[in-house]
């Protein structure tokens, strides 16, 4: 009998950020897939800002195993579509192995496929090439259509979804101003990633230094994390300016009931009538049918000439899974945040060498 560790949601989180108690780590017998499904073994767990939502607002229930995207090796298949030793994008959770395929119910609109090795090193199926890089596709350039020349501010800009909406931007020709946390981050995505300025939120100066870092003012925003970000940008909007509101990760750990959307949009109500801005709301799964294959074919050439590069932050082991989710949120991460469950078969020199910018943590 093959065993099955998971995680588990132990309770619905009263805390403003994740702590141990609000996990169970459990230990049972693997499933074997029915007719139409699949055993799959986790390779790579997703971890991301919006699981934070779904446990806190009820979508996940105490006893649920924690729900998570995955890149997965087959192990058992009944299904048409797939053999044992593929390697798909699935949601398998947090957990070492899951069920894919019918009768399965399970949150995704991105469905499950199969991965071509040889394309990316498939660890970027949750990031670059996945929902992550989709979100930062749908929102820098699709809802705000980025033009040379303009002033394009991103938040939150080291993560998952920032580094490459900023780097789309800098492809079109903007001017590309990151916003992020510690000086190591800020550094990287000039030097790394080829931003034309960076400005760290914990400084002092932190409003001087944005102000100075887009002397033409704002034309673009890409919002992942609201709050004190925001609130500075209003003077500096030109007008007309796009804001893609993609996310605010800031207010997450906010217990005070409000929702942050209806804060933020009273924070900026006045600012964006007087300036005539436009603000645009983001959400990934509207974009899925009619873009991912665009996405993927556009992306896919962008990373492979180098153009748009791409940081993991990876944490070896499933134990660790909450302790990486809580760092995650509270900005201790340094790019795509992933916990390596089993190893990766697909991961040879070459692939290695793809996935230099990888931070793997102890
Ligand atoms: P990230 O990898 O960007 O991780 C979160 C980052 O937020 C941290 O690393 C930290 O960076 C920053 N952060 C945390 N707290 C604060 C704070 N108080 N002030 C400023 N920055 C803070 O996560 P993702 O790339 O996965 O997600 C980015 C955003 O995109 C999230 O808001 C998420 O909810 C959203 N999202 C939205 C989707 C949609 O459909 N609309 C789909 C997917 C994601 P630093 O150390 O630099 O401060």
């Amino acid at each position: 009998m093959k065993l099955n560790r998971q995680w588990q949601l132990a309770r619905t989180p009263t805390q403003g950020y994740p702590v141990e108690e609000d996990f169970g780590f459990q230990e049972i017998a693997a499933p074997s897939p029915g007719d139409g499904q699949l055993l799959a073994k986790t390779l790579y767990l997703s971890l991301d800002p919006y699981q934070w939502g779904r446990r806190r607002n009820g979508t996940e229930k105490p006893g649920d195993v924690c729900h998570g995207r995955t890149v997965s090796q087959v192990i058992e298949s009944r299904h048409e579509g797939y053999r044992e030793g593929d390697i798909l994008f699935n949601t398998n959770g947090w957990q070492e192995y899951g069920l894919t395929g019918r009768n399965i119910s399970s949150f995704d609109y991105m469905t499950p496929r199969k991965l071509d090795r040889d394309l990316a090193p498939v660890s970027t199926a949750l990031g670059v090439l996945g929902m992550l890089g989709l979100t930062a596709y749908a929102g820098s350039y699709l809802q705000c259509k980025p033009q040379a020349g303009e002033t394009f501010v991103v938040s939150a800009a080291s993560g998952g979804v920032g580094q490459i909406a900023g780097q789309i931007a800098k492809i079109v020709g903007c001017r590309v101003v990151g916003i992020a946390g510690k000086q190591e981050k800020c550094q990287f995505l000039v030097n790394t990633l080829g931003f034309d300025a960076a400005v760290s939120h914990l400084s002092d100066s932190f409003e001087e230094d944005l102000k100075m870092a887009c002397p033409d003012g704002v034309d673009i925003y890409f919002e992942n994390v609201g709050g004190k970000t925001f609130q500075s940008l209003l003077s500096i909007f030109n007008k007309n300016a796009r804001i893609s509101l993609c996310g605010l990760v800031s207010q997450y750990g906010n217990m005070d009931g409000k929702n942050p959307h209806d804060v933020w949009r009273e924070m900026g109500q006045s600012t964006f009538d007087k300036k005539k801005m436009h603000v645009y709301s983001l959400f990934v799964g509207n974009y899925v049918a009619d873009y991912q294959q665009r996405f993927l074919s556009e992306m896919g050439q962008w990373v492979s000439a180098g153009l748009v590069k791409y940081k993991e932050d990876l944490w070896p082991g499933l134990e660790n899974a909450p302790t990486a989710f809580a760092a995650m949120l509270e900005g201790k991460n340094f790019g795509k945040t992933l916990v390596s469950v089993h190893d990766d078969p697909t991961l040879t020199d070459n692939i290695r060498n793809q996935r230099a910018n990888v931070n793997v943590l102890a």
